[in-house]
C-alpha cells in the first residue's frame, strides 16, 4: 500500500486539535488514476460532532471574532490567505493524488483559496449598515449581524477552493464554520485546518471533520445547535438536506448540478468556441457543476464544429495528474460506471458517437472523452448531469430554437453564446434561464463574480460582494426619542 499522506494529515480537525475518528474508524481514500489506496482518513461520527458544535457555538458565544475590531479580522483573513499560500506546495500533490486532478489545477485550487481570503479580506470591515431616516422622533438603524454556526457540507470535485468559497466569507463575517469534508478527496481540504492554526485563528472558529454524507453529513444538517446549511453538491443531496432543513426552519443556501449550454451562433468564432469547449467540458474530466455538458450549434456551422471538437477530444492524452496529463481520470469506478452506462445507452435515443464512447482500457477509472453528435434536446443523456468528460452537441435552426433548447432542462445554472453580434448577445442573455452567462468565453469571470442557480441548480449565491450577505442577518434598531 502506497501511503503518500502522513497519518498526522489524515485526522480531522476539530477546533484546533487534530483528532482520530469515531472507535478508529477510518475510511479508506483512493488514487483514482491507479485505483491504489493512498491513504485512511480518520472518520469523525456522533462524539466529534458534538465536540466540535460545542466548540463553535463557545466561538460564537464569546465572540471570537465578531467581537473582533473588523480590521484586525480583515488583517487575519490576509494571513490564513499566506499561510494557505505557504501549504500549496505540500498540499497540491495530495489533492492531486486523491482527486485525479492535474497537478497545476490543484496548485490552482490552493491559489483560489488563498484568493478567496484575501478577497472577503478586503470586505471584512466594510459590513456597513445603514440609517433609515424616520423624522426627528426617532433614531433608526440597521446591524448585519453574524449568523452563528455556519454548517457547511463540501463536495469533491474541488474541495479545497469550493471550501473556502464558503469558509471565507463566513470567517470574513464573524461566525463559526463546521466543514464537512467530501469522503473521497478529503485530504487537503483538512490540511487548510494547519494553515487556520498558523495565521492564528481562534481555536473553535472552525472544525473540518471527514465522514461519510449520509451519516456525519446527515447528522449534521440536521442539528438544531447550526444556525445556516450551506450546501454545494448534487440535487438529491441537496433535497434530502432541504427536508432536514425544513425540520429546525434552518437558513440553507443551495449550489447543485447543471446541464448546462452553449449556442454558437452561424458567426461564431470556431477556435474560440473549441478552446471554450476544452476547458469547458474537459477541465477536471468535466466534473464541473458549471461544465459546458450542452453545446447547441447552428446548422450552417454544425459540421465544422463537430468536425473540430470530435479532434478535439480525440487529441487529448490520458494520463497521471502529476504528470500534466491533458486528460485525467474520473473520482472513482461508480461514477465511471455511471457516466459509461448512459453514454452506451445514448445511441439508442437518436445521438451518434463521434469521439470516445467507452472507459479506456487502463488502470485507474479514465472515461475517454467524448462527444455525441445529433443528440436529441429531450433524450436522458441531454437532461441528465453526467458529471463526466462528455459533450452533446445538437444543432438547430434560429434563436428562438436555440433558446428553447437552451433552456428546456431542470436546471439553470451556467449558460454561454458565441457570436461576433453583440445586439445578438445581449438579446439572448435576457432570454437565458441561467445565473450566470459567459459570452464567447466559458467560464469568464472570477472570484469577484456572484454565481448560483436558478431552478434544479439551486439558489442563492456565492462569490462576488453578494456572498458576504449570505453569512449575516439584518438587525433593525429601532429607538423612540419621544418624551
Ligand atoms: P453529493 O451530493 O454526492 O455530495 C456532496 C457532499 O454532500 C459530500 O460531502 C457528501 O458527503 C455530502 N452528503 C451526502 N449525503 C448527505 C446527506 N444526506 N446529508 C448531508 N450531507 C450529505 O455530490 P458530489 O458527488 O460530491 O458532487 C457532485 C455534485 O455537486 C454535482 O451534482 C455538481 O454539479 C455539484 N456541484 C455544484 C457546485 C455549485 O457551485 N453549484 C459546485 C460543485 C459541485
Amino acid at each position: 500500500m502506497n501511503m503518500v499522506i502522513r497519518d498526522g494529515l489524515a485526522r480531522n480537525f476539530l477546533a484546533g486539535r487534530w483528532v482520530e475518528g469515531e472507535a478508529g474508524a477510518r475510511i479508506a481514500v483512493e488514487d483514482p488514476a491507479t485505483g491504489e489506496i493512498v491513504a485512511e482518513m480518520a472518520r469523525a461520527g456522533e462524539r466529534q460532532l458534538a465536540a466540535a458544535l460545542e466548540a463553535a457555538r463557545g466561538s460564537v458565544e464569546r465572540g471570537d471574532l465578531s467581537a473582533m475590531r473588523p480590521g484586525a479580522r480583515a488583517d487575519l483573513m490576509r494571513r490564513i490567505a499566506s499561510c494557505i499560500r505557504a501549504i500549496a506546495d505540500e498540499g497540491a500533490p495530495i489533492l492531486c493524488r486523491e482527486s485525479g486532478k492535474r497537478l497545476s489545477d490543484a496548485r490552482g485550487e490552493f491559489e483560489e483559496a488563498a484568493a478567496y481570503f484575501d478577497y472577503y479580506g478586503g470586505l471584512a470591515d466594510k459590513i456597513e449598515g445603514k440609517q433609515i431616516p424616520l423624522g426627528s422622533d426617532y433614531i433608526d438603524y440597521t446591524v448585519f449581524e453574524p449568523v452563528g454556526i455556519s454548517a457547511q457540507i463540501v463536495p469533491w470535485n474541488f474541495p479545497v477552493s469550493l471550501a473556502a468559497r464558503s469558509l471565507a466569507p463566513a470567517l470574513a463575517a464573524g461566525n463559526a464554520v463546521i466543514v464537512k469534508s467530501p469522503e473521497l478527496d478529503p485530504l487537503a481540504l483538512a490540511l487548510l485546518g494547519r494553515a487556520f492554526q498558523e495565521a492564528g485563528l481562534p481555536e473553535g472558529a472552525v472544525s473540518i471533520l471527514n465522514g461519510i454524507g449520509s451519516e456525519l453529513g446527515a447528522r449534521l444538517v440536521a442539528s438544531s445547535e447550526i444556525d445556516q446549511i450551506v450546501f454545494t453538491g448534487s440535487v438529491p443531496t441537496g433535497q434530502a438536506i432541504l427536508c432536514a432543513a425544513a425540520e429546525n426552519v434552518t437558513p440553507s443556501l443551495m449550489e447543485l448540478g447543471g446541464k448546462s449550454a452553449a449556442v454558437a451562433f452561424e458567426d461564431a468564432d470556431l477556435d474560440r468556441l473549441v478552446e471554450s469547449v476544452q476547458g469547458g467540458i474537459f477541465f477536471n474530466a468535466g466534473q464541473v457543476c458549471s461544465a459546458m455538458s450542452r453545446l447547441l450549434v447552428h446548422r450552417s456551422l454544425y459540421d465544422r464544429a463537430v468536425e473540430a471538437v470530435a479532434a478535439l477530444a480525440g487529441g487529448l492524452e490520458a494520463g497521471h495528474g502529476l504528470d500534466e496529463a491533458a486528460h485525467t481520470p474520473v473520482i472513482s469506478a461508480g461514477q465511471l460506471d455511471g457516466i459509461e452506462a448512459m453514454v452506451r445507452a445514448a445511441p439508442g435515443q437518436g445521438a451518434r458517437i463521434a469521439a470516445g464512447g467507452a472507459r479506456l482500457d487502463r488502470a485507474g477509472h479514465f472515461m475517454a472523452p467524448t462527444i455525441l453528435a445529433d443528440v436529441d434536446p429531450l433524450s436522458d443523456i441531454a437532461q441528465q448531469e453526467l458529471f463526466g468528460p462528455v459533450l452533446c452537441v445538437t444543432p438547430f435552426e434560429t434563436e428562438a430554437e436555440a433558446v428553447t433548447i437552451a433552456n428546456g432542462t431542470e436546471f439553470g445554472l451556467v449558460a454561454g453564446i458565441f457570436t461576433r453580434d453583440l445586439a445578438r448577445a445581449h438579446r439572448v442573455v435576457g432570454r437565458l434561464r441561467a445565473g450566470q452567462v459567459f459570452v464567447n468565453e466559458w467560464f469568464a469571470g472570477g472570484i469577484a463574480t456572484p454565481f448560483g442557480g436558478i431552478g434544479k441548480s439551486g439558489f442563492g449565491r456565492e462569490k462576488g460582494v453578494e456572498a458576504l450577505y449570505n453569512y449575516v442577518r439584518t438587525k433593525n434598531v429601532a429607538i423612540s426619542l419621544k418624551g
